[in-house]
């Protein structure tokens, strides 16, 4: 085993620390070798890179559950089971809360490894019947939140389009109790539109091709996805994915979660309604007095619809066809124009869907939260969408970069804060590192008074004439002279000559690269408002689960106080998000997408490059290296080495610390090379490790 060091292999390391040089291209060429011998795991220090391989590899086995779960870190293959088994044991033995974090963008295999991690947590921990129950609870979460958060779309088949936190608690001696889920985002423009070549969520898909004939005319529903405008823009059937079997194990999944028959009744009711209202027509018709207004074209979907919810289809009618308006102490019925109902009735669909997946998260941790008071221990598995920079970046790559703008910003803190804690654990002199700050970005978003957010929400609540180009020239003005923002306006006035920012663009320059974001759709986007009259008409409707979706649509409640904006309530969330992992120990799961075909074996360098700069990962390995490269328990190290002297060889009667020292000092190595702590040597450079292990073959 010993001879294994299988992370000492120089024309491909198994740790990038010790990569030497260290560049961009030694970096690719190194993953790259390796993807080639499928070793699709790499280290950083305790970082893992994942390279997605596209194929099922024999790698996932009972059998390599049991090796990882019985061998030492370094001593086998580098392996996700290795960071969840190293996780799970400082968490159980050392009672330290810990978080894994899995970032990398669409299709690089997030999701997978969170299940992963998760699989190998529950085959390791113990097996009563309790327990037992705990786990499956935990692990049959998936299917019920894929089925409707994910979505094919040109990068992967089954894509999250919303971002989850799991935190799964443990007792004492480190059993499953049970857990809870955040999600952050939602996706829910997709429920109206996509792309050709896309889907809509899931469920949809499923509900019509595994619903029975029985449950299908319950819910008022066509099994033709042709008949839905939500369904009939992209593609309907998808080559490897069953719809109808995994409808099958998504209500088995909700049975073992606990949702009860009438639950799920309600759930896909509300399902079905969304669909619906996405074949609601409206037609134009002139009023009396000459005025345009719109009409419902065909009133039978609208009445199936209200049957279904328990609504008066005239007030369905009357809420998606014209608007109440408060003007001096009088309420004015105008109506609504043709487009401006269809906004509207779109507008409705996506709030009832992303209001009911929040439901549904909430349903789910109703059942497996814990709810016994003793003391937790908790792991936290986060899978979030990864840096985006596309041909047209609007609000939703603007608030999910800056949400990897702060994992960034906790990755350095969080690094540097291990490394000087070891450090003065050991008693070894700590010398700071120079290391770039990201928190000016941050701040440039974020701060409460002058930040981007901010300035969009003050946009965004200002009477009158409100439009994203005085959100701009505000943005323009206050950042005229900020190293990270740019638009044509700064440029201009910096003399800086460039064709390639169009205007109503700003751009900022993130820890990952330049993106322009297109200030178009910014305002309404953060505002996500919802006319008054259907919140009220759904909450009149007789279906406690939709009703319960639009608590402000009771009139009793009604507020003048405008509901937080989608940026401050990001803003929030990822505040909670950041403070909870904080409060952890991190692991990190990298993963990264080897080519754009979904091929197995094809690693395409250029598009690994980037994501190598996406990702941070040359920054990641100098964090790492900064202080000492290597470092090893004085006990293993001198096993190791102790023939590379004779005084160590072959039996070393003093400590293991001396026995070190003195064999280190045989070999001669410059003085600032090493440093001895309490119960570890510490060396600086690969270069002297490589040499060490060059001896040793000798
Ligand atoms: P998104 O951000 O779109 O949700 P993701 O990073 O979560 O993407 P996954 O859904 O986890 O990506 O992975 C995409 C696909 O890649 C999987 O459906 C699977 O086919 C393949 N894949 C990912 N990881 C592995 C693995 N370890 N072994 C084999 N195939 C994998
Ligand atoms: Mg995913």
């Amino acid at each position: 085993m010993e001879d294994a060091a299988p992370l000492l292999d120089a024309e491909a390391v198994a740790d990038l620390v010790l990569l030497d040089p260290l560049t961009e291209e030694s970096l690719l060429q190194t993953l790259q070798e390796r993807f080639r011998r499928r070793d699709i795991y790499t280290y950083i220090g305790n970082v893992v890179i994942s390279v997605n391989p596209y194929q099922s590899l024999p790698i996932y086995t009972p059998e390599k559950v049991q090796e990882y779960h019985e061998c030492n870190f370094f001593a086998v293959k580098p392996h996700i089971y290795a960071i969840a088994d190293d996780a799970y044991r400082s968490l159980r033995d050392r009672d330290r809360d810990q978080c894994i974090l899995i970032t990398g963008e669409s299709g690089a295999g997030k999701t997978e490894a969170s299940k992963l991690v998760m699989s190998y947590v529950a085959a390791v921990s113990s097996k009563g019947e309790e327990v037992n129950k705990v786990k499956e609870q935990l692990l049959q979460s998936n299917p019920v939140l894929e089925a409707f958060g994910n979505a094919k779309t040109a990068r992967n088949d089954n894509s999250s389009r919303f971002g989850k936190y799991m935190d799964v608690e443990f007792d004492f001696k480190g059993e499953p109790l049970g857990g809870v889920i955040s999600n952050y985002l939602l996706e829910k423009s997709r429920i109206v539109r996509h792309v050709r070549g896309e889907r809509n969520f899931h469920i949809f898909y499923q509900l019509l091709a595994g619903g029975s004939a029985q449950l299908l005319q319950q819910l008022k529903l066509r099994q033709d996805c042709g008949h839905y405008g939500y369904l009939n823009q992209g593609t309907s059937s998808l080559p490897g994915m069953d719809d109808a079997a995994n409808f099958c194990a998504m209500q088995d999944a909700m049975k073992v979660i606990g949702f009860s028959a009438a639950e799920v009744t309600a759930l896909l009711e509300v399902t079905a309604v969304v669909l619906k209202l996405g074949n609601v027509q409206l037609s134009s018709s002139f009023q009396a007095s000459g005025m345009e207004a719109c009409s419902i074209a065909e009133p039978r979907e609208l009445q199936e619809i209200c049957e279904l919810i328990g609504l008066d289809p005239g007030t369905l009618e009357q809420a998606l066809c014209s608007r109440t308006v408060k003007a001096r102490n009088e309420t004015v019925l105008t109506t609504l124009t043709v487009p401006q109902g269809y906004y509207g009735r779109d507008a409705l669909a996506k709030n009832i869907y992303s209001r009911l997946f929040d439901w549904l998260v909430n349903r789910i941790n109703t059942s497996i939260q814990v709810k016994s008071g003793e003391q937790r221990k908790v792991m936290g598995v986060l899978d979030i969408y990864g840096f985006e920079i596309f041909q047209d970046n609007g609000f939703e790559q603007f608030i999910i970069n800056y949400c990897n703008e702060k994992l960034q910003q906790i990755f350095i803190l969080m690094t540097l804060k291990e490394e000087q804690e070891e450090y003065v654990r050991e008693g070894i002199q700590w010398t700071p590192v120079e290391f770039f700050d990201n928190s000016i970005i941050c701040n440039l978003i974020e701060n409460s008074t002058s930040g981007i957010l901010a300035m969009l929400d003050e946009e965004c609540l200002r009477p009158g004439m409100v439009n994203e180009d005085t959100f701009l020239t505000k943005l323009n003005q206050l950042f005229a002279t900020h190293k990270h923002y740019e638009s044509k306006e700064t440029q201009n006035a910096r003399r800086v000559m460039d064709t390639s920012l169009p205007a109503r663009c700003f751009r900022i320059h993130h820890y990952a690269g330049k993106v322009t974001y297109n200030v178009t759709g910014f305002i309404e986007k953060n505002n996500d408002l919802l006319f008054r009259d259907l919140s009220q008409a759904m909450w009149a409707a007789r279906h406690a689960l939709l009703r319960s979706l639009f608590p402000e649509g009771d009139p009793q409640k009604v507020s003048l106080k405008l509901p937080p904006t989608a940026g401050f309530q990001f803003k929030s969330s990822v505040a909670m998000l950041m403070k909870n992992l904080y409060s952890k120990n991190p692991n990190y799961i990298r993963c990264i997408k080897p080519n754009d075909t979904k091929s197995a074996m094809v690693f395409t360098p250029e598009l690994v490059r980037a994501q190598v700069r996406y990702l941070g990962l040359l920054e990641n390995v100098r964090v790492r290296r900064a202080g000492y490269a290597f470092r090893q328990l004085y006990g293993p190290f001198l096993q190791r080495y102790k023939m590379l002297s004779p005084r160590t060889w072959p039996r070393w009667a003093g400590s293991d610390r001396e026995g070190a020292e003195v064999l280190l000092a045989d070999l001669a190595y410059p003085k600032e090379e090493l440093a001895f702590g309490h119960t570890k040597v510490f060396i600086r450079s690969p270069r002297t490790l490589f040499d060490l292990e060059r001896r040793r073959q000798e």
